[in-house]
């Protein structure tokens, strides 16, 4: 039997197997019964191997993440590779006591050890999938392994290397034979089969989405291949993974998630004009992929049932970037006929619909991550988001409403952003602290981003490498690529100033709604209850008696009117036997109370109904 291994080194969450192996996997063996393809989650065996928090502490940051294999990668760089590592630990309770040395002496014991309990002669290729904080760990493993094999054919791809960054990697990293741009289900598998009725890897005819070190060298543009659709894609094959789960001590074990994908790409980075930018500007996700695609609804459903089924575990993680607007009400209401108490994290829009997230509960969606970033309207239109504050607080809203976890971020620092954008934040914040309270995040630039390709249109004067690459990398490595993080000369001093009074105000709020969930019940910030003529709001406060506020006939008609966020146009022509000049004053005195948000003539009310939270 041929044999094939698809590697993924640290730093992923070890707690899923990757879905990037998985996909591949399960597509390549389909057409060549007689390959048996290998899924090598090394990165799950050194977490493994170092504690699990260790692990989940360095992965969870870049530079941690990176500088670990730098130096046994480029030894002679350990002083200044050393210093990024204690630097970026800084603040972090599990790494206090971590001593660089010994971790990365450990990390190079089991990687070591790892490398060798696998019989990688007479293998077809090994191909990585190297994504964001895997790419010292890559190519550590890659130089280990082609040094102790010259002959194995190494492949890379994943969203590391994309597009003409891939040019200079075959000079500074020659160990690597082949580089797969984009997405790798039909490269990889017409490589498979040359390579398996080839033998050498010299030389090869152009298989479109494989570069290789002679079409590198070549001015041509690198070629690009995906599938039409994601129909004829079979269901990631995860045993790999589990089957060296089975093997560790029981306290190590654990019930992992499973990825599984509904979609690929972005709905809303479309292409547009010249010198137009779409999708957001800060995003570099979907380098990979061009448009967007979607499985079908059947072909989900039975996917995530196949995968729960066969790995006997309830948590699965929707690794899309964003949700198919059609078909998401029907996968989620399929999926909650399947009759399993679900565990479901997904990434969406902040735009996504009420009745879409009920469906989306029903099912068991516990946490979602939301395309927020802002709570200024003015800063979400630079980011292009194209959403406004008052959809933002009405999703959060609901969020809070259904129980679901909403984890969403903040952008901070985004270039171009002014003292408005910062005021407008502060003002609308105040709206938000009934609900869980988004994270901070500063604004990083990634390569391929349209902020890093039109760096002009967003106040930026230069362009060029993180500075840590210059730490963790020899310079000729460091001048001759570009790195997935980039640094810029603009605003960043100024937006550092300007962004402190919200980074505070955010903490305060973290702070507050810990306080106020104290206790056996959980019950919202601010709620209200239905007397069916009149309610009741509470609106719960921190160091203070809750208040409490009646409203009675047509007040309660339009504060429940306005659960979903309503133009003035569209109340009064809701209640017109009731004057404009007597609506207003009151919407006014919502809005003053906190009890309802008002943006550009559309109002929202905030309280949550108690009774939806107790079904
Ligand atoms: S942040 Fe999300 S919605 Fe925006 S361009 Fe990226 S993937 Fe698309």
């Amino acid at each position: 039997m041929e044999r094939t291994i698809l590697v993924s080194t640290p730093w992923p969450l070890y707690s899923r197997p990757s879905i990037q192996l998985g996909a591949l996997k399960a597509y390549l063996e389909a057409p060549f019964p007689e390959l048996k393809v290998h899924a090598l989650h090394i990165y799950l065996q050194v977490a493994e191997s170092i504690g699990y928090e260790l692990y989940r502490a360095i992965s969870e940051r870049t530079w941690l993440a990176e500088s670990v294999y730098a130096v046994l990668l480029f030894p002679e760089r350990a002083k200044e590779i050393e210093k990024v590592f204690y630097r970026e630990a800084r603040g972090k309770p599990n790494l206090r006591k971590v001593d660089f040395k010994t971790l990365t002496s450990q990390v190079r014991d089991v990687s070591n050890c790892l490398i060798n309990g696998v019989d990688w002669e007479g293998c077809t290729l090994a191909g990585f999938s190297i994504c964001l904080c895997q790419l010292t760990s890559s190519l550590y493993f890659i130089r280990r392994i082609k040094k102790k094999f010259p002959n194995l054919a190494i492949v890379v791809g994943g969203s590391m290397f994309v597009g003409d960054s891939t040019r200079n990697l075959f000079k500074v990293f020659p160990e690597i034979d082949f580089v797969v741009n984009g997405e790798g289900e039909l490269p990889l598998s017409r490589l498979v089969r040359h390579l398996k009725d080839h033998q050498s890897h010299n030389e090869i005819p152009p298989i479109p989405g494989v570069v290789t070190r002679n079409a590198a060298r070549d001015s041509a543009s690198v070629s690009f291949c995906q599938m039409e659709t994601l129909t004829s894609l079979p269901h990631p094959d995860y045993d790999d993974y589990f089957r060296v789960l089975k093997t560790f001590a029981p306290e190590k074990t654990f019930f992992p998630t499973v990825p599984a994908e509904i979609s690929r790409g972005c709905w809303w980075r479309v292409p547009s004009g010249a010198g137009k930018h779409s999708g957001c500007a800060f995003c570099n996700l979907n380098l990979q992929w061009d448009g967007y695609r979607s499985k079908g609804v059947s072909q989900v459903v039975s996917e995530v049932d196949h995968l729960t089924t066969r790995y006997k575990t309830l948590s699965v993680a929707f690794m899309d970037n964003l949700l198919p607007v059609k078909e998401s009400e029907e996968i989620f209401a399929r999926l909650g006929k399947l009759n399993k108490d679900f565990r479901f994290f997904a990434e969406m829009r902040g735009s996504t619909p009420r009745h879409v997230l009920e469906a989306m509960q029903v099912a068991g969606m516990h946490e979602v991550q939301i395309g927020i970033e802002a709570l200024s309207t003015r800063l979400l239109k630079k980011l292009n988001k194209g959403t406004s504050t008052i959809q933002n607080l009405e999703i959060m809203k609901h969020c809070e409403e259904l129980g679901i976890a909403n984890v969403s971020n903040l952008i901070l620092n985004f270039p171009g952003s002014d003292h408005q954008d910062v005021e407008e934040t502060l003002r609308n914040l105040e709206f938000a602290l009934p609900f869980r309270p988004l994270r901070f995040v500063h604004f990083w630039l990634g390569l391929g981003s349209p902020v890093c390709r039109t760096p002009e249109a967003f106040g930026l004067t230069a362009v060029f490498n993180h500075p840590n690459y210059a730490a963790i990398f020899p310079p000729d490595i460091f001048r001759s690529m570009r790195f997935m993080i980039q640094a810029y000369r603009g605003d960043l001093g100024y937006q550092r100033k300007l962004w402190q009074p919200v980074k505070k105000k955010v903490t305060a709020w973290k702070k507050v709604y810990a306080e106020l969930h104290k206790g056996p019940s959980h019950t919202p910030i601010l709620s209200f209850r239905d007397g069916r003529d009149f309610l009741i709001i509470r609106q719960k406060r921190p160091n203070a008696e809750s208040l409490t506020h009646r409203l009675v006939g047509t007040s309660r008609a339009i504060y429940l009117y306005c659960q979903r966020h309503r133009s003035m146009k569209s109340v009064l022509a809701h209640f017109p036997g009731v004057a404009e000049d007597r609506i207003t004053p009151f919407l006014r005195m919502m809005v003053d109370k906190k009890l309802m948000f008002e943006e550009n003539g559309k109002y929202l009310s905030l309280a949550v109904p108690v009774r939806q939270m107790n079904r």
